[in-house]
């Protein structure tokens, strides 16, 4: 499944009605979160309680208030058995339709049952759509259209004919072993002073007045183009290396050590990498995560141990002479790593399953894609 987010432009009316459907659906919401009940008893409460309120027939659709009883069990597994809260309008934001209720209309529109057709810009064309999620954020309106990708044909005429090893840093954003080098966009820190004063001026209202809000609606607006900003520098970058190269070796994330360091710009970067790992993985061919140890501490060219504090920047191996940027020696090991750990899976299978042909191999198992790209590498 690969989600597209959409903006929406309903006119005041049918923002009136989208408002309202939200309404309904948090009052389905609110009728169940603390009732202990299995999905399939709410389904079934939720059919009598359509007949105590025929409201609830007339003016939402069925499917969509079906929807409501998934939402508040995927909540309570979220929060891990603890009590669910009750559900203000503000922390109520989307509603779903699954499978019917909605159409993508020729002419820019987007239909929806009992709401109607909403103006939506299509920047691209969604097919095999299965759902769609209307969503409100800071007062704008957006359709997240849920498309089934067709497998992917896992053909074994690809040929891994291009590797590469990354590695993600904090000044840097990303080193690899072609030593092509993505900085830091710094997008927090480059907009901190406007966001002092955004939050300043929100402070300095008073609570409750329409002024206050409106300043509330500002610093939002900033923090979401931040926000945009930082998903498109991502988006740019995971798709540079999905198609420049085939086979990518990652880094995987000292998660523990990170974590310790509370700070935002530190928690928002972490947040960085872990997104753009996800969108290398549905992008590119093939990525693989490789034993981070030692990788900047060895040398890539003898292998020989050289530690280093954070602050020194560049690898000078002491027993073969190499001198190279820490981050770019780094990477080298990475692909290294990688290469091997994918000779190593091919050494443990039986000598009988490492002659097959590519042409046999086809629509077998993932494994084997893996002794195929070694094949290729080697
Ligand atoms: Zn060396």
């Amino acid at each position: 499944m690969l989600n597209y987010k959409f903006r929406l432009y309903p006119t005041k009316e049918q923002e009136l009605v989208l408002e309202q459907t939200l309404d309904g659906c948090r009052w389905v919401y609110n009728y169940f979160f603390d009732k202990n009940m299995s999905k399939e008893d709410m389904q079934f409460t939720l059919v009598e309680l359509k007949e105590q309120h025929p409201w609830l027939r007339k003016y939402y659709h069925s499917k969509m208030l079906q929807m409501v009883t998934h939402q508040v069990a995927a909540a309570r597994k979220a929060s891990k058995d603890k009590l669910l809260s009750y559900r203000k309008n503000e922390d109520f934001n989307a509603f779903t339709y699954n499978q019917s209720g909605f159409k993508i209309e020729e002419d820019g529109k987007l239909y929806l049952s009992k709401i109607g057709s909403i103006r939506i810009v299509l920047h691209r064309k969604p097919v095999n759509v299965k759902q769609v999620t209307i969503c409100r954020k800071n007062s704008k309106w957006y359709a997240v259209a849920a498309c089934q990708l067709l497998r992917r044909m896992y053909s074994t005429l690809i040929k891994y004919r291009k590797p590469v090893g990354i590695d993600v840093g904090i000044t840097k954003f990303c080193h690899d072993s072609d030593n092509h080098v993505e900085d830091n966009p710094q997008l927090l820190t480059k907009m901190l002073r406007p966001l002092r004063k955004a939050h300043r001026r929100v402070s300095r209202r008073q609570t409750g007045s329409s002024n206050r809000e409106k300043a509330r609606h500002m610093l939002a607006r900033l923090y979401e183009r931040i926000h945009n900003k930082r998903r498109d520098f991502l988006h740019k970058l995971s798709a540079y290396y999905a198609s420049r190269y085939d086979l990518i070796f990652l880094e995987g994330l000292k998660v523990a050590n990170l974590t310790r360091n509370h700070r935002l710009a530190r928690k928002i970067l972490d947040a960085s990498w872990s997104a753009f790992k996800n969108m290398l993985q549905y992008k590119a061919n093939r990525v693989v995560e490789v034993e981070p140890a030692y990788s900047s501490v060895d040398c890539s060219r003898c292998g020989h141990p050289v530690p280093k504090s954070l602050v020194v920047r560049t690898h000078v191996c002491t027993k073969c002479r190499a001198v190279l940027d820490r981050e770019y020696n780094a990477t080298i090991n990475i692909l290294q790593r990688g290469l091997e750990s994918l000779i190593m899976l091919l050494l443990l299978l039986p000598v009988e399953r490492r002659e097959v042909t590519p042409v046999e191999i086809q629509h077998e198992s993932v494994k084997q894609e893996e002794e195929e790209a070694i094949g290729q590498v080697r």
